[in-house]
């Protein structure tokens, strides 16, 4: 598996994504494209499960990239068939430590036949369903929470695979995004708050579905909508998509980080680009934070948008001040607090030609533990800036997600111990404004901003307002806003 980089431990990050496609020849080729594109959402390890009517269910698991895996002739062979699905991962839940008995997509074998599992979110109360399921009887395979959805399948005693899904995913607390097969349907199913994304696609006769929509383009499949909270899908190899709502209906909170950052620039959610929605994400933290400067430099790549939108609305100009190292890739170092320094001076390199004696605009996606923030102001003062000024895309992150996003404990994200001048002081830089939450909601498209009664989305991570009590963290000791 690739460790991780120094950098990428100052940085929240998705666990997975997940892709699924019925109804081509050599389905799992056309997953192994999408989990390219889905890359970025997990670098840790990836797995597909194809079904062939002669060889059966097939499986591979891998540590490391899908690129370095999924395009040997020799592996992709031992997975045919027109019905295949597949799973990134980065780990939150499930055992840090990897092992590939916890790389999905997970697989049980029913009365009714074989199904396979691909889970993106969390679980919130999977520490007591697993209690729960072990005291009955059943036999964990791995660490991960994603693994009692297959049990609670198992224990249902519904006649045919979907519905046994709905049984087991109605025990279910949290987020999930699931994409399913079994030997002849392609299943997809967003929980009631629709959390996480999952969109729905055409290529030639058959059907795709993914996390995002930049893995439909990969494949030059026609995007045909997202799915909607609570909605199941059920595809068969005919063709036909059978839509049902089998949840309690429920306030739909889907992530507003996956705007701000997760998801890929070139992908649509909520039927906007990303990009723009980034691009006014800095329009607006402009309107709201203005400062007299020479330039706006983006910290690559993710505070590219924003530092556009932030240019264009303050007039002040755009320069490509910190160089990234494409080919830097990921380092074998040990990531102590020297070398994660460092690891920034690696991956980044100021415009030293540029930045010379001006007054700089940096704008980051967000500041999670303030380390790289650092380091990075530092670069800029060394190539003699005469002033920084950070402008942060997303509001300050104070609490963790407990929804499949991995964030450090509470006492190790800066928001939760500083107010914003203690982190201006500590980052020592001339002035630090994040953008507000109104201001984020108006960005993502909320004209008037945030409703604070029934929030639009999920802001928890900013907010402290959890849509969802994460029941099994509250009975570790984590101690809800309303509680503190
Ligand atoms: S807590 Fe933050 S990162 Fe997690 S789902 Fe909510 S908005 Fe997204």
């Amino acid at each position: 598996m690739p460790p991780s980089h120094p950098f990428d431990d100052d940085k929240l990050k998705e666990e997975c994504g997940v892709y699924g496609v019925i109804g081509v020849t050599d389905a799992a080729n056309f997953v192994a494209l999408g989990l390219h594109a889905l890359q970025h959402r997990g670098q840790e390890a990836g797995g597909i499960v194809s079904y062939h009517p002669e060889h059966g269910f097939n499986s591979a698991r891998r540590f490391g990239y899908v690129r370095d895996n999924f395009t040997k002739a020799s592996l992709m062979e031992t997975l045919p068939g027109s019905l295949s699905i597949g799973h990134v991962r980065y780990s939150t839940a499930g055992s840090k430590a990897a092992a590939i008995r916890d790389v999905q997509p997970f697989f049980g074998e029913f009365s009714m036949g074989g199904a396979a599992i691909a889970h993106n979110g969390n679980i919130t109360n999977a520490a007591a369903l697993r209690r729960e399921l072990i005291e009955r009887g059943s036999i964990f395979q791995s660490s991960s929470d994603s693994e009692c959805i297959i049990h609670l399948m198992a224990r249902s005693l519904q006649r045919n695979i979907p519905e046994r899904m709905q049984d087991a995913l109605r025990r279910v607390e949290g987020a999930f995004s699931v994409v399913a097969m079994t030997r002849t349907k392609l299943i997809g199913v967003r929980d009631p708050m629709g959390v996480r994304p999952l969109v729905l696609g055409k290529v030639g006769d058959g059907w795709v579905l993914s996390s995002e929509t930049c893995a439909l383009d990969i494949i030059g499949a026609e995007f045909i909508r997202e799915i909607e909270p609570g909605e199941m899908v059920v595809i068969t190899e005919n063709g036909g998509v059978e839509s049902q709502f089998p949840f309690r209906k429920q306030a739909s909170k889907f992530c507003i980080f996956e705007h701000v950052y997760f998801s890929r620039p070139d992908s649509i959610l909520g039927g906007r680009s990303v990009y723009e929605t980034r691009e006014n994400i800095g329009r607006e933290l402009a309107k709201e934070s203005p400062v007299e400067a020479d330039l706006v430099c983006p910290v690559p790549d993710s505070g590219t948008p924003a530092a556009i939108g932030f240019s264009l609305e303050s007039g002040i100009p755009y320069a490509m001040g910190i160089i990234r190292n494409q080919y830097m890739g990921r380092t074998f170092i040990e990531p102590t607090e020297q070398i994660r320094n460092m690891g920034v001076r690696l991956k980044l390199n100021v415009n030293r030609a540029l930045i010379e004696g001006k007054r700089v605009i940096l704008v980051d996606d967000s500041v999670v533990r303030g380390t790289t923030s650092r380091k990075i102001k530092e670069m800029i003062l060394d190539a003699g800036a005469k002033e920084v000024h950070f402008r942060i895309a997303s509001p300050p992150t104070a609490w963790p997600c407990f929804y499949g996003v991995d964030t450090p404990n509470r006492e190790k994200l800066l928001a939760a111990t500083m107010s914003e001048e203690e982190m201006r002081q500590h980052l020592e830089v001339d002035s630090l404004k994040f953008i507000s939450l109104d201001g984020l909601y108006r960005a993502v498209g909320e004209a008037q901003g945030r409703d604070a009664k029934c929030p639009q989305y999920c802001d928890a991570c900013f907010s402290g307002e959890y849509p969802v009590a994460p029941s099994d963290m509250i009975e570790k000791g984590f101690v809800l806003k309303a509680a503190e």
